[in-house]
């Protein structure tokens, strides 16, 4: 972390070249030393630094500058650095103006100049200011920091992005924190596009792309060949199992996001049926191992790419993304979505509502207990036994902040700016209830994302793909199939094109079948490439 700074302003050069040199002389140890020549080009500077997270310490500013006085710029630059000590260097007709900037704007101190002999008339008053903003300065944070509003969908898909890719970043809520309304007043020209990400090189990306995002912290967005042995669609546990056993098997690999890897496992709290796992896991974790055993493999990995089409032009197969890019492959294979909890923090000691009775409503609302005051679970059905897993109602009638209401549902989502409170209806009797509400959270299963492949392969009514025996009909192989053999276990109507995990019909919806199914899916790919 470079060293705080002591900036100072004066428009006379040879004044601000004396001050420096003092200045360095004392302090050059432990501060970094700048200069500037008028207030405008003072706070240029100023903003740059705080872009860049930079600690600001002291400001030692001429009053008497034209176009803008000392006085003048202090009120601005609080603004970035409200905390950094104010001193004013002033004449003796400036004396009264100095004095009312004390009630004005906080000044700490004002000097007279000329300030020499500096080890009496400047160090002493400067020492004593710096020790006092030392000790209550915060180490600033030294990462991506992310500016918004709780309330931005745009915001919301940043956190969780990053979080998800497990890149650390600092959270800035515009509507609490002035310093950084200010800062992305200053990059946004007061557009307010949200979010606005800033980076330790001092770079700021307004309301960016996540594949942006992705190539500016150096993840891979760009494949590094034309075409590959096996193309994997969605990098969730199945993908990321899939990718694993081909690499691992000599095929060459490349596997796609639209968003990072772990897929709906990886917006998990923890997933406690996973084998080998006796406490449980993180999704993020179990994401981050298999991310790292894929690419250990030689499996090569993009994120935030998303696959828009795909096209069939034997023996290969045509993967579009979304920027225009063409990969191609002997054979595919692909995929889902789901919600994310990066918000739990957010609404720390507040009343947290969570719709659904499913396991991944069980894990949300034991995942919220540890922030909220309160959360409430509206469950549709009798009871959790239907779908839950024991283990977790175990711990939900255990956790004393959770409270269960079956047979309720949700009617109606009451607020202006944001959600205030929620109507409830009593399934039963028809009654309704008004509750206040900080926070609604929806686990009702997910639809899958397999529109890409609309055109290409056959799926059931609700979307899901259709693989092997499902595609034979009495005992019949399917119309377009030319092939003299039934499709794979896991092959689509198109040979070599394999589905595997949720996005299969009747899947079940597991982590563990997930990847059994990924892993499965490679024997097959290596029996299909043996023919083409
Ligand atoms: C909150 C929650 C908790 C859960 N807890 C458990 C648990 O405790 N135990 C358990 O066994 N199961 C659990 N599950 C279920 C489990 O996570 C899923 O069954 C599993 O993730 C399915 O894996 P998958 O690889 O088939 O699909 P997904 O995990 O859905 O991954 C699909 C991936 O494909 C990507 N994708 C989609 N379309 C495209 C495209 N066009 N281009 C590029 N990429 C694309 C998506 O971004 C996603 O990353 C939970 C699910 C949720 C949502």
């Amino acid at each position: 972390m470079a060293n705080p700074i002591i900036l100072t302003v004066d428009d006379d050069i040879q004044v601000v070249n004396a001050i420096e040199r003092d200045l360095r002389q004392h302090y050059r140890q432990d501060y970094r030393i700048m200069k500037a020549t008028s207030g405008a080009v003072a706070l240029e500077t100023v903003q740059r630094l705080k872009q860049r997270n930079d600690q600001m310490a002291l400001f030692l500013v001429d009053q008497r500058m034209p176009g803008m006085s000392g006085i003048a710029f202090l009120a601005e630059a609080m603004k970035f650095y409200p905390n950094a000590r104010k001193v004013l260097l002033t004449a003796y007709a400036d004396t009264q103006a100095a004095i009312a900037a004390i009630n004005l704007i906080g000044l700490d101190h004002y000097l007279m100049k000329p300030w020499s002999p500096p080890e009496q008339n400047l160090y002493p008053v400067l020492d004593d200011l710096l020790s006092d903003w030392l000790a209550t300065a915060e180490v600033p944070f030294d990462g991506i920091r992310v500016a918004g509003t709780l309330w931005s969908a745009s915001s919301h898909t940043i956190k969780d992005f990053l979080a998800r890719s497990q890149i650390p970043y600092q959270w800035l809520d515009i509507e609490q924190d002035a310093e950084a309304r200010a800062l992305v007043d200053a990059v946004s020209n007061e557009q307010h596009h949200l979010p606005v990400l800033f980076f330790p090189d001092g770079s700021a990306l307004i309301n960016p792309h996540i594949t942006t995002v992705a190539a500016k912290i150096g993840l891979r967005t760009q494949a590094t060949h034309p075409f590959y042995d096996l193309i994997i669609v969605g990098a969730g546990p199945a993908g990321l199992a899939a990718a694993v056993y081909a690499a691992s098997e000599g095929l060459r690999t490349l596997l796609i996001d639209k968003e990072t890897t772990g897929g709906q496992a990886g917006t998990s709290s923890r997933i406690e049926n996973y084998l080998g796992f006796p406490n449980g896991v993180s999704g993020a974790d179990l994401a981050r191992r298999a991310t790292a055993q894929a690419t250990r493999l030689g499996a090569e990995i993009l994120t935030a790419q998303e696959v828009t089409q795909i096209r069939v032009d034997d023996p290969y197969r045509f993967v579009q993304l979304a920027d225009g890019t063409e990969l191609s492959c002997k054979a595919l294979a692909g995929v889902y979505y789901g919600a994310a909890l990066t918000e739990a923090a957010y609404y720390k000691g507040k009343h947290m509502f969570v719709v659904g009775g499913a396991n991944s409503a069980g894990q949300g609302a034991m995942f919220f207990s540890r922030y909220a005051s309160k959360v409430t679970m509206l469950v549709r059905g009798s009871s959790l036994q239907k779908d839950m897993s024991q283990y977790l109602i175990d711990q939900i009638n255990c956790t004393e902040n959770i409270e269960l209401r079956t047979h309720t549902s949700v009617s109606r989502v009451i607020g202006t700016d944001r959600l205030e409170a929620l109507e409830i209806r009593d399934n039963d009797t028809g009654e309704t209830e008004t509750v206040p509400a900080a926070a609604l959270f929806v686990f009702i299963g997910a639809k899958p994302h397999s529109d890409f492949v609309a055109d290409v392969v056959e799926r059931n009514q609700a979307g899901f793909i259709l693989t092997g025996p499902d595609l034979i009909s009495d005992g019949r192989r399917p119309k377009s199939w030319r092939l003299n053999r039934d499709p794979y276990l896991l092959e689509t109507t198109v040979p070599g094109i394999f589905a595997v995990g949720d996005v299969r019909q009747d899947a079940v919806k597991r982590v563990a079948s997930a990847v059994g199914q990924g892993s499965t899916a490679i024997s097959f790919v290596h029996q299909y490439l043996k023919t083409v």
